[in-house]
């Protein structure tokens, strides 16, 4: 681990601040990390993975994700995408994406969310058709991370009296990605909207044949993606700490350092709470992943909640402690702000995670 955390340090470098500015990863980065195994180093060794964890990939994800959301944010859409190869294709299919996925320098994307479909996703329109030995993909996606970057895009939507997971090549006719402008965070993650008009592919790029039920494949491909958000924010909680922590022992204010005003000690104390909570979450959540535990789901659902809501909180508070310090646009602590709070809404918004906690409370209540 101390080696990949090395690695992707050297990769990063002073890179994030300027990549928020200029909204963009430099290709070279990107494609490092994907040849390098490092956007998705859960993938097992045997389909040339690195192997880890769910654990340790945590931990990485978490790393990352300290320097930079942008580039952590790939990181979870690739895992994602490899996740639900792994989930759902056939032997087949798992042989020839995965290897590709995991080290072969290709980039992806997830696709679900549509302009009518954001939380309720069972509204998809997305048709995926098979024709003869062929497939034809129509549809529109919106908010699609990585999708600027992406070489293949998981996309979701109907197949016959079910729904599929299609793999749809960005450089397929009739495929057009348009960045979204201006996103509030995450600058550099490239959103875009996907059109898919009328993209004719062989019927072999649909995952394990379709038709399964949404909410199967919604919840297998999101359970990858919460538990990789949930460490995302536990990194963005830890580079918080560490700017406010250094901050407040060197500025002065009314005569002593501002960690000796009893009032700025409690934002630390809240933020260090903050911070161990969601790290202790996750790293139970990461725990049931590997036991391959049927409290995983729940526990996935848990840590992402407690995570996002504790790093917006957790980010704001680094701001105030900073103040004018930390009030420009790029400054991490500015950038975990803008980022953590976008955490609160993807993967299952905060709402839709009360709502999953709630029925399980009630189920596990009796
Ligand atoms: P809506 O569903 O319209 O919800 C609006 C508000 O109402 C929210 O607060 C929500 O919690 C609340 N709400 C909705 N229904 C209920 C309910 N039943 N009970 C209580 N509250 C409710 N999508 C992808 O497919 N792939 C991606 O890679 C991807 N990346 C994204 C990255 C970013 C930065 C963002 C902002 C979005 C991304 N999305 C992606 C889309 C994301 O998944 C959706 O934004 C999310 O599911 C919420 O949908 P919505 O924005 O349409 O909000």
């Amino acid at each position: 681990l101390a080696e990949l955390r090395e690695s992707a340090d050297a990769l990063i470098g002073q890179g994030p601040d300027s990549w928020d500015r200029d909204g963009v990863i430099p290709d070279e980065v990107v494609r490092e990390f994907a040849t390098r195994g490092l956007l998705c180093a859960q993938v097992a060794s045997r389909y040339g993975g690195l192997g880890l964890s769910s654990a340790d990939n945590g931990e990485f994800t978490a790393f990352v994700g300290s320097r930079c959301s942008s580039l952590r944010s790939l990181m979870t859409s690739q895992g994602m995408a490899a996740w639900t190869v792994q989930r759902l294709a056939d032997r087949e299919q798992r042989a020839e994406l995965l290897p590709r996925l995991a080290r072969g320098g290709e980039v992806a994307a997830v696709a679900f969310s549509e302009s009518g479909a954001g939380s309720d996703l069972a509204a998809m329109t997305t048709r995926i058709e098979p024709d003869g030995d062929s497939v034809v993909v129509t549809g529109e996606k919106v908010w699609i991370t990585a999708a600027c970057y992406a070489d293949l895009v998981v996309v979701f939507g109907r197949h016959g009296s079910g729904s599929a997971a299609v793999v749809v090549p960005t450089s397929a006719p009739g495929v057009t990605v348009e960045r979204v402008p201006e996103p509030l965070g995450c600058v550099a993650a490239g959103h875009a909207v996907v059109r898919l008009d009328g993209v004719r592919l062989d019927a072999g790029s649909v995952l394990g044949g379709g038709e399964f039920p949404t909410s199967l494949l919604v919840t297998t491909a999101l359970s990858y993606g919460r538990m990789s958000v949930a460490w995302g924010c536990v990194g963005i909680l830890r580079a918080c700490l560490a700017e406010v922590t250094a901050h407040a022992r060197e500025r002065e204010q009314f005569g002593s350092p501002l960690a000796d005003h009893q009032l700025v000690a409690r934002h630390i104390a809240g933020l260090w709470t903050a911070e161990q909570t969601a790290t202790r979450m996750c790293a139970h959540a990461s725990a049931c992943w590997d036991a391959r535990s049927p409290d995983a789901v729940s526990a996935t659902v848990l840590a992402k909640y407690v995570s996002s809501r504790n790093a917006a909180e957790g980010a704001a508070s680094a701001v105030q402690v900073l103040a004018s310090a930390g009030a420009r646009h790029s400054h991490p602590v500015a950038r975990a702000y803008r980022d953590a709070k976008l955490m609160e809404i993807i993967e299952g918004s905060s709402e839709i995670c009360e709502l999953i906690l709630a029925r399980h409370a009630l189920g596990a209540a009796g």
